[in-house]
């Protein structure tokens, strides 16, 4: 745990009880602050059992706090800031949130051993922040330096280790974090893209980019590695000083810094060409989004000084996320791909377009539209198998394509090993919610990982 030591001997609301909000109280208490907590679900507030629980929206409870630090998951302004902020602002006190005030904490910080100071990687973006922040701290990881990743990812910002001299913090960062944070000092920050997305939190599109701008305005990184396949990126970049772009549709042979795709080959450009990585050999990062990510990662990874040829590397060990498009093995020249985080139809797109001669499992609880916007993929589906809810109306859909309704994912998965010739890829990628046959969609993938695993090549040997 990082202790903030910000708030010596003063209260400091904290509101919003779940994983960040705990170890916000507790990082606060470590610094000689009293945290005094809320949450209006009862079940969050029985949760804490060592810290003063009080209803801070009273102004009786409100009055002597030296700050109040909100969770991620609770409105600060649109639709509707909570009771609790609005009487922190009448008292004109100031509101943060854990990110900045592990900045702060960060600031102060002197690691007990000589070397570097450490470095902070922060990663926003509307899609791939988990998989670029964990593909950083992979390479990281393959050199030997010491790293640690956090933030939205595994362990909340302030439940990292206080760090040591020379490491590198990988954290990746929603756009609900850097709107809050008074403090934002990241060494080096990636901005990897932007489509529209919990527009009702930050009262539309512009205050969504707004909050993943700051990262960048705010917190004035020394490298600024920013994705231009959108008009805000580019307006973003344009704004920065020597800014590293990144793109895997345009060859950005500019006298600018840029990571692009020149066909397979993951391209750093500096005036010339100084590096060039085919990424055909990296399994864990297939399809044209992955490879958005990897551009990003190597760019991060170059400015914090690692060689192009350790990246390389690298990336061919990079295992992918669990459940993301995860690749699972191979067996008589059939591949297994667990995507079952791809939920709807628009993330089972990035999967489509990856593979060929697809057995796709697809269904489960369906969103609205179902499968309707994939029909223009569905030739590159060697055969489909229907499981869940959603089974007799994909059907119909699927129209001519081959399909079979297989109720589950265990007669599905059988079915498609039965009929499976090589050069096929089984791919779990259900477009639907898991919720009437699973309790999660990992719960899902962890039971097709489950059925496939008896049967995989590396498995056997
Ligand atoms: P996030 O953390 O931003 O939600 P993840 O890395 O967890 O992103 O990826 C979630 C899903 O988003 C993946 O399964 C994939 O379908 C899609 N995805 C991943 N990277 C990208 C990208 N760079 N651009 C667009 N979609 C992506």
């Amino acid at each position: 745990m990082i202790p903030v030591h910000a708030y010596e001997g003063q209260r400091v609301g904290v509101l919003g009880l779940g994983r960040s909000g705990l170890a916000t109280a507790a990082a606060l208490a470590a610094g000689g602050a009293t945290p005094v907590c809320w949450d209006d679900n009862e079940v969050g507030r029985l949760a804490v059992t060592e810290f003063e629980v009080a209803d801070i929206s009273r102004e009786r409870e409100a009055a002597d706090l030296a700050a109040l630090i909100v969770s991620p998951g609770i409105p600060h302004l649109y639709p509707e800031p909570h009771k609790a902020i609005l009487r922190a602002w009448e008292n004109k006190i100031p509101v943060d949130n854990d990110v900045g005030l592990f900045f702060r904490a960060l600031m102060d910080h002197e690691p007990e051993d000589d070397g570097p100071d450490p470095k902070v990687i922060a990663v926003t973006g509307s899609n791939g922040k988990s998989t670029t922040t964990a593909l950083i701290h992979h390479i990281l990881q393959s050199t030997g330096r010491p790293t640690q990743m956090g933030g939205n990812i595994g362990r909340g910002v302030l439940d990292l280790d206080p760090p040591v001299a020379g490491e590198t913090l990988v954290l990746e960062l929603s756009s609900y974090q850097t709107d809050l944070a008074r403090t934002l000092a990241p060494d080096v920050a990636v901005f990897l893209n932007l489509s529209p997305d919990h527009l009702d939190r930050h009262g539309g599109m512009g205050g969504y980019f707004a909050a993943k701008r700051r990262l960048f305005e705010a917190g004035v990184p020394q490298h600024a590695i920013i994705g231009i396949e959108e008009q805000e990126g580019r307006a973003l970049a344009s704004v920065l000083d020597d800014p590293m772009l990144i793109s895997t549709k345009e060859r950005l042979r500019g006298d600018g810094r840029s990571v692009f795709m020149n066909k397979s080959f993951l391209t750093e450009w500096r005036g010339k060409q100084l590096a060039a990585i085919d990424l055909r050999p990296a399994l864990g990062l297939a399809g044209r989004h992955n490879h958005q990510n990897a551009c990003a990662a190597y760019a991060a990874c170059r400015a914090v000084g690692i060689p192009p040829r350790m990246i390389e590397a690298a990336l061919t060990t990079f295992p992918g996320l669990a459940h993301r498009m995860e690749r699972l093995g191979e067996t008589n020249g059939v591949t297994f791909v667990n995507d079952s985080k791809a939920t709807n139809a628009d993330a089972t797109e990035k999967a489509l377009l990856t593979y060929e001669k697809i057995r796709w499992i697809a269904g489960g609880r369906a969103k609205e539209g179902g499968i309707d916007p994939l029909w223009q993929h569905f030739d590159r589906i060697a055969h489909a198998y229907l499981i869940g809810e959603a089974a007799e109306d994909f059907a119909k859909t699927l129209g001519d394509t081959p399909h079979t309704v297989a109720g589950d994912l265990e007669t599905a998965t059988a079915k498609a090993m039965a009929d499976a010739n090589p050069g096929d890829t089984i791919l779990l990628s259900p477009a639907c919610a898991s919720f009437d046959q699973f309790p999660s969609f990992e719960a899902r993938g962890e039971a097709f990982r489950a059925l496939i695993t008896p049967h995989l090549e590396e498995a056997k040997s």
